[in-house]
């Protein structure tokens, strides 16, 4: 499949992009800590030297994925990118996160294209309250995330819908442990369909969290690939209909290394119109 796709380079995020969401008392604080060698960001966040190049190339990787699906090189773009964003808030990095690569990206697409109407889907495991936070009192980015509940990081209850003219433009579905796929996927797709009544989308950006599948160390949600494949064609479908079929899909979580790669690759081939299905996958089914 890696011959078929189209590869872009990505960049280091600027000042500018990252500034959109993060305070520079952030950006220099790990800055420090990475210039001397320091290991925890907080007690999850481990770092290394190299982790603030790495952190803003991630961004940046985000960042070039909009820029592709708005000039029409491309339908969508997947950003394969480590560290993850979606815990990081506008003035802390936590949960593995050090920028907020999706609302990095997100920020990016309002100031240089001008959208209105930008949604996020957090598939992830866990609640995205980096990005919730960043946009909670914003009604031109609608934030809608499924994900185990009560669980780390503690926020993303059903009564967290957004404040002041933001009220309305955040969606939680907080699943408990054990949720079977089915009704994971009945729950995601009927907040599709209110998300489309609220905030018809002139892009799509995923928050594709891997760790929400059946066997993830982290996670207790059963997804398996074909519904990440069902879920990624339904954000195609609202992609289309509103957006020019538009979606710029970021990696976040998924930490069991035996199903990750194999999860990954079913979501993007679904995202080129490839065929996800594989013969390991028939037989996983069987
Ligand atoms: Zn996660």
């Amino acid at each position: 499949m890696w011959a078929q796709l189209h590869k872009l380079k990505p960049r280091s995020a600027s000042d500018e992009d990252l500034a959109r969401c993060h305070g520079t008392r952030l950006v220099d604080h790990i800055y420090e800590m990475c210039e001397r060698e320091e290991r925890f960001l907080d007690a999850d966040t481990v770092i290394c030297s190299e982790s603030y190049e790495v952190a803003r190339m991630a961004a940046g990787a985000a960042v070039v994925a909009v820029d592709a699906v708005m000039a029409g090189d491309v339908t969508n773009a997947f950003a394969l990118v480590r560290p993850p964003g979606h815990h990081a808030m506008p003035d802390r990095a936590m949960g593995f996160c050090l920028f907020n690569n999706a609302a990095i990206a997100a920020r990016y697409a309002q100031a240089h294209y001008g959208l209105q109407r930008v949604l996020i889907i957090d598939w992830d495991v866990h609640h995205g309250n980096g990005t919730q936070d960043i946009f909670y009192r914003d009604p031109s980015v609608y934030y809608f995330s499924t994900h185990q509940y009560p669980y780390y990081p503690g926020t993303g209850s059903k009564g967290e819908t957004g404040d002041g003219k933001g009220e309305g433009f955040t969606l939680n579905i907080p699943l408990s442990e054990g949720t079977s796929a089915r009704s994971h996927r009945e729950a995601f797709n009927r907040a599709l369909n209110l998300i489309e009544e609220k905030l018809p989308p002139d892009l799509v950006i995923i928050s594709a969290g891997f760790d929400s599948r059946r066997g993830d160390p982290l996670g207790g949600l059963l997804l398996e690939d074909s519904d990440f494949a069902e879920m990624t064609k339904e954000a195609m479908d609202l992609a289309d209909k509103y957006a020019a079929g538009r979606i710029v899909s970021v990696l976040e979580g998924g930490y069991n290394l035996q199903t990750l790669g194999e999860t990954v690759r079913t979501h993007i081939a679904t995202l080129a119109g490839l065929s996800p299905k594989t013969a390991k996958q028939s037989a996983d089914g069987e």
